[in-house]
This record gives C-alpha cells, sequence and structure tokens, in this order.
C-alpha cells in the first residue's frame, strides 16, 4: 500500500472499530493464531472475530502481520477511490471526517439512552436504542436524543453504505 493510502487507515480504523461491521468472518486455516491474538466466537457454526477489535488499539492493528483474509482483502470505496486516483487524499480524509462526525453524534445520543457499552458495534447499540419503547414521561433530553437519533442514523447508513461498506465489484 503506497503511503498515503496506508496514512487513510490510520487516520481512520473505522473498518476496524466495530463502527460499520460487527464481525469479521474467518477461515478454518486461520482459527489457531486468531484464538491466540484475539479470540474468536461461533455464530450458526461459523467463526467469527467480533468488533470492535480487540486487536485494533493505538489506532492500529495489533496484529497487522497475521491479521484474518477477511481483513487483508477488506478496501471501502473511500480507499478505492483515492488508490485509483478517483479522489485526492484531502476528499478522502474528508469524508472519513464527515463519517466520524456522524457517529460522534449517534454515540451522544446513544449515551443519553443508557446503551453505553463500547464492547459491542455500533449497529447493536443502535438497535437496541431504537428497539427501547417510547415513553412520553421520560426526560426531555431522552426524547430529544430519540428523535435526533431516528434523523441521523438514517444519514449514518447512507454515507456508511455508499462509501465506506460498498467496495469496487471487479
Ligand atoms: S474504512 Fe476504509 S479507509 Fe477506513 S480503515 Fe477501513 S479500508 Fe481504510
Ligand atoms: S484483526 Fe486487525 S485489521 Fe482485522 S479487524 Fe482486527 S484490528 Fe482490524
Amino acid at each position: 500500500m503506497a503511503p498515503a493510502e496506508a496514512h487513510l487507515c490510520f487516520e481512520c480504523g473505522l473498518c476496524c472499530d466495530g463502527s460499520l461491521f460487527a464481525d469479521v468472518m474467518l477461515q478454518t486455516a486461520e482459527l489457531e493464531s486468531i484464538e491466540q491474538q484475539v479470540g474468536y466466537e461461533y455464530r450458526d457454526g461459523n467463526p467469527f472475530l467480533q468488533q470492535p477489535c480487540l486487536a485494533y488499539r493505538q489506532g492500529r492493528c495489533q496484529v497487522y502481520e497475521n491479521r484474518p483474509q477477511g481483513c487483508r482483502s477488506y478496501e471501502c470505496q473511500v480507499l478505492c477511490d483515492l488508490k485509483e486516483g478517483r479522489i485526492k487524499r484531502p476528499e478522502a480524509g474528508q469524508q472519513i471526517h464527515q463519517l466520524r462526525a456522524i457517529i460522534e453524534i449517534i454515540n451522544r445520543c446513544l449515551a443519553i439512552l443508557g446503551e453505553t457499552d463500547l464492547t459491542l458495534p455500533l449497529s447493536h447499540r443502535i438497535e437496541s436504542a431504537m428497539g427501547q419503547a417510547w415513553d412520553l414521561n421520560e426526560p426531555q433530553e431522552k426524547q430529544e436524543a430519540r428523535e435526533e437519533l431516528q434523523q441521523i442514523v438514517p444519514e449514518f447508513e447512507s454515507l456508511a453504505g455508499e462509501r465506506f461498506r460498498a467496495v469496487d465489484i471487479p
């Protein structure tokens, strides 16, 4: 990876910290090494590395040389566009900044609504908050947080879906 592209991922980390994904599917051959380094869980008979990934610390993957194939092969659309010269480095950074700003608002709303377990992926915390029953007698702050969350989550899903979860189809 060229320096500008590598630096973009160092600045970002959204595909490791639970913001975009809840897990990474693992291959059987990877299990022993991942078990020693980070651990994994089974779901529906398949092994997954849970996110937020425990190997993501100080803004870096701490098992980079031995990261799973699912991580190794993943490149979001922003990174693909930068690599292919369709966007410049400042624009790529700006898109990360834009998504991060939205995530900050979501996290503020989630904190007010009591969804503070940061060991869970963002999608699980959003789902849990959205599933809470509306209570017209609850504090104004909570009602406003619910309304703001309802408005901002589609914005998050749109930007995340178009620029960060979507990848080039060869
Ligand atoms: S979301 Fe994209 S830019 Fe961010 S770390 Fe992952 S691949 Fe890199
Ligand atoms: S193993 Fe490394 S690259 Fe994969 S999700 Fe964890 S921190 Fe990210």
